[in-house]
């Protein structure tokens, strides 16, 4: 049996329960079977593999807070700290009633890769919460945070882990974990990222994710001889990285002409207006109905169907396995060019295959959407350093880092022999700079 097999069986043996982990390892070592079995018999003899699938670290916690009823709740906190070859742990905090440690295993098991992409010294982790703070008050929401930072500030800091938010975590809870980790522990340190501008926060991380995609999707048209100028594109969702994709893709000329939330879909042939968007999704907070209502070039349907529209360009930036092998059979029958995931793993693994099958660009979103925590990587430098950089620099900064990125993820399928195989580049890419460092360190 080859040692990826191997790996693979012992994974899915020693970790019952975990789909997604499983799928997560499945999905990354089939992909770098190539380089492995090019070494195959070193490898094997250091345990590589078997010790780039367990996590350093992994600590379960209990969160006991009061309601406001006066009722205790007790949840339950995760921190994975995968691996730090390369840098402190890094990687963001999910609170959502799904959270359970398969899934936290499984993105910081991909974070390790994401991050070494960037090329900062940023290592792989991630963590969260099954507490659920849709419905909660602001006082719940901070006992809850003041009680999980309390077990987790033992293990975290700037030197050693900085974790940032994901699903449920935005600005209001980096607060609260902030203050509480500053309280305990007495320092003003970068921690945690995402921060508020007024407390250490970086310029340009609300549309890092957003504009990072478009500076990656950009330099693989351009690689591959396509002017974004004059293209349509088709984005989905309506939230921070859909709206700034949008935003970038306009200003390099392309005409974005789709967006979504999770009811229903706005079509407008002229082009979204992107302040309109925004004060109907980040100021009022209501569904895109408000936006067509104000738009007389849009129409909004219920449900569904952004992949149906006719596009050069698609963007899927909402949510996970939201865009099918359907989809994808849609998109080529309308001649779609290039499909560049903004989500976090938002098309299926035969939606990918149908879409490569067909000789359409597929940027991988552990390449392309990097730039949220490559700017995260920013914010620590400048907290390290005191200092906070203008709105310019940190984004000139950011579209350098994509742009390299996609120029190591393209070499390293060419060099491989998988040409144009952005997944096969990024899984390659990512995995050789972390097996370096993990080499030169010995066997920890
Ligand atoms: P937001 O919560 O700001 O926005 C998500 C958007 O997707 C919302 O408009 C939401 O609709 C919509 N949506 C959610 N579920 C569905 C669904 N089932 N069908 C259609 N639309 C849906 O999240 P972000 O923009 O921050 O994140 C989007 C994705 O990007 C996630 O996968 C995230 O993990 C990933 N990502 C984000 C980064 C960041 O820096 N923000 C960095 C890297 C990855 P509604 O408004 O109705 O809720």
């Amino acid at each position: 049996m080859s040692y990826v097999d191997e790996v693979i069986d012992l994974i899915v043996k020693e970790n019952p329960d975990e789909p997604e982990f499983h799928q997560a390892v499945k999905e990354v070592l089939e992909s770098l079977r190539v380089v492995i079995e090019e070494n195959e018999e070193q490898y094997r003899k250091d345990a590589l593999l078997e010790r780039l699938v367990n996590p350093e670290r992994q600590l379960k916690f209990r969160v006991p807070w009061v309601d406001d009823n006066g009722q205790v709740q007790v949840n339950t906190g995760y921190r994975v700290q995968f691996n730090s070859a390369i840098g402190p742990y890094k990687g963001g905090l999910r609170f959502h009633p799904s959270v359970n440690v398969g899934i936290i295993k499984f993105l910081g098991f991909e974070q390790i890769f994401k991050n070494s992409l960037t090329g900062l010294p940023i290592g792989g982790g991630k963590g969260g919460s099954n507490f659920d703070p849709k419905g909660k008050s602001d006082r719940e929401v901070m006992a809850f945070c003041q009680s999980f930072m309390t077990e987790l500030c033992k293990y975290i800091g700037a030197d050693t882990d900085v974790p940032a938010g994901d699903i449920g975590v935005g600005g209001r809870e980096i607060g609260y974990l902030f203050g509480q980790y500053k309280r305990i522990q007495g320092l003003y340190e970068g921690v945690l990222t995402g921060k508020g501008l007024t407390f250490g926060g970086s310029l340009a991380r609300t549309e890092a994710t957003g504009y990072g995609l478009l500076y990656f999707t950009n330099a693989m048209l351009k690689a591959n001889d396509i002017d974004i100028a004059g293209k349509t594109i088709a984005v989905s969702g309506a939230g921070n990285v859909a709206i700034y994709a949008i935003q970038k893709a306009q200003q390099l000329g392309g005409n974005p002409v789709t967006c979504s939330d999770s009811t229903g879909w706005i079509y407008d042939p002229e082009g979204i207006d992107v302040e309109l968007l925004k004060e109907v999704k980040e100021v009022r907070r209501e569904r895109l109905t408000a936006y067509a209502e104000a738009r007389p070039s849009a129409e909004y349907h219920e449900g569904k169907g952004v992949w149906t529209v006719k596009c050069d360009i698609a963007l899927p930036c909402a949510t996970q396995n939201e865009l099918q092998l359907e989809d994808a059979k849609a998109l080529v029958a309308n001649g779609v060019l290039a499909v560049a995931e903004g989500a976090n793993m938002p098309t299926t693994i035969e939606a990918t295959e149908y879409l490569q099958e067909n000789g359409v660009l597929f940027a991988p979103g552990k390449a392309s959407n990097a730039g949220g925590v490559a700017t995260s990587a920013l914010e620590m430098s400048q907290n390290s350093q005191r200092l906070s950089w203008t709105f310019e620099e940190v984004d000139s900064r950011l579209q350098t880092i994509m742009e390299n990125i996609f120029a190591n993820v393209d070499a390293a399928a060419k060099d491989y022999g998988y040409e144009k195989n952005y997944v096969v580049g990024a899984n390659i890419a990512g995995f050789l700079k972390v097996v370096d460092a993990m080499n030169a360190q010995g066997i920890v």
